[in-house]
């Protein structure tokens, strides 16, 4: 699963993005975190980045699509990962797409975090006093001057993204002032419903299998069932889902579709053999009146 989580500063991308890696076992590519890093151990990368991180500012776009591109290519990466913090340009996200296209890897969803930017403010002075109070150091870039900046280079520079792959038919928004858990609730129903992940019932049926290969061979022998519970999956999830709802209906369509065409299929198929079978009989039921007509003149003669 690939994925990008899109909201402005203190929005909980980071707090959603943790849970995911546990829930999903995806790798969490944050470029924050990435540059941080880099400006601790003093590489040419973080000595590029520490003024610009420091006044709220945007690190230059190459630096952060090289880093991107190298974290994407780790072993780690391999079964996915969350982008958390990137792309945060229109041009970042070009350059992604050019890069999934090249690594032949798909995008499968962008989630934005909506939040109410005057509770944003309240939000970081909280964890601010929380990483105090165990005795954290504090960002240099957490102080209320810098997220007034990093707000407004946010609104400027990254909400363009949002119509980006609103036009490419990515986007979901969740309303990130619900509480922590209803959040994740929220993005696990939008994932089921555009066929990103498993929906909990459907994950612990198919571990509880004896062999992926046999779960696998099982689900194509009966195409009729699997499309049924395709299409009450998608249906549940548009129900709850709060955006894109008309993809997840147009899944659920599909998949309707899809049993239909199954049982068309499988009803021609039976119908064909019965045709087979009644053709067989009665071949049978005329070489067995033959044959009793034969032997009935011989016995006359
Ligand atoms: P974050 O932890 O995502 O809030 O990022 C902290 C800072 O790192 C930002 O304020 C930027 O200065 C820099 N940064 C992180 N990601 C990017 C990016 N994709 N493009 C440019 N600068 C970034």
């Amino acid at each position: 699963m690939r994925i990008i989580l899109l909201g402005p500063p203190g929005s909980g991308k980071g707090t959603q993005a943790q849970l995911m890696v546990q829930r999903y076992g995806i790798v969490q590519l944050s470029t924050g975190e990435m540059l941080r890093a880099a400006v601790a151990a003093g590489t040419p990368v973080g000595l590029k980045a520490k003024e610009v991180m420091a006044s709220g500012g945007l690190v230059p776009d190459d630096v952060v699509v090289g880093i991107i591109s190298d974290r994407i290519d780790q072993p780690d990466a391999r079964n996915g990962f969350i982008l958390d913090g990137f792309p945060r340009t229109v041009p970042q996200a070009e350059a992604l797409d050019a890069l999934l296209k090249q690594k032949h890897l798909k995008l499968d969803a962008v989630i934005e975090l909506r939040v109410n930017e005057s509770a944003l403010l309240s939000r970081v002075e909280t964890r601010v006093a929380q990483m105090r109070e165990r005795g954290e150091e504090v960002r240099a870039d957490d102080t209320p001057e810098v997220l007034t900046k990093r707000l407004a280079s946010y609104r400027n520079q990254t909400e363009p993204l949002i119509h980006y792959y609103s036009e490419r038919r990515k986007l979901s928004t969740i309303d990130g002032m619900m509480a922590i858990d209803e959040v994740t609730g929220a993005i696990h129903r939008q994932l089921v419903a555009l066929g990103a992940t498993e929906s909990k019932a459907r994950a612990k049926s198919t571990s509880n299998s004896t062999s992926k290969s046999a779960s696998k061979s099982a689900a194509r022998a009966a195409p009729a069932k699997k499309g049924a519970a395709k299409a009450k999956m998608a249906k549940k999830s548009a129900k709850t889902a709060k955006k894109p709802a008309k993809s997840a209906k147009k899944a659920a369509k599909k998949a309707v579709k899809g049993t239909k065409k199954a049982a068309k299929k499988t009803v021609k198929k039976a119908a064909k053999k019965a045709a087979r079978k009644s053709a067989k009989k009665s071949v049978k039921k005329g070489a067995k009146k033959a044959a009793k007509k034969v032997t009935k003149k011989r016995a006359k003669r």
